[in-house]
């Protein structure tokens, strides 16, 4: 099966502003950012979706969430931010790695 495009960033075959890394878990700046805020934070395991979760990868979505936390307060979002997550085609989930998107930095619109 072919290297997701984050895959290809994890292993440095393609460019990123990386703002954090750990064993297991990546975070970089999303390239079309929907907010002054918008980081990606992505299991360096290939899991297609949070649909395709199986149940020995909590502790791994657990520590993705747990870096976001973190993020979020040291970037100061004290006024608030987002957590989504794209799951399979009627989400518009567009790269098949999970990944959970924190968004921030601006008062945000309705979700949908
Ligand atoms: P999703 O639609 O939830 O799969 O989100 C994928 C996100 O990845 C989108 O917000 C894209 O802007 C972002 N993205 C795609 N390619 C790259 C890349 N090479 N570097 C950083 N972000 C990317």
């Amino acid at each position: 099966m072919a290297k997701s495009i984050f895959s290809q960033i994890i292993d440095r075959e393609i460019p990123a502003d990386i703002v954090f890394e750990s064993e297991d878990i990546i975070v970089f700046k999303d390239i079309f950012p929907s907010a002054p805020v918008h980081l990606l934070i992505c299991p360096k395991k290939e899991i297609a979706a949070f649909s395709e979760i199986v149940p020995a990868d909590w502790p791994l979505v657990t520590k993705a969430l747990e870096i976001a936390q973190k993020l979020a307060k040291e970037l100061q979002l004290n006024a608030g931010y987002r957590i989504v997550t794209n799951s399979g085609k009627d989400a518009g989930q567009q790269v098949m790695h999970l990944h959970f998107h924190l968004i921030g930095g601006q008062k945000l619109g309705p979700i949908a």
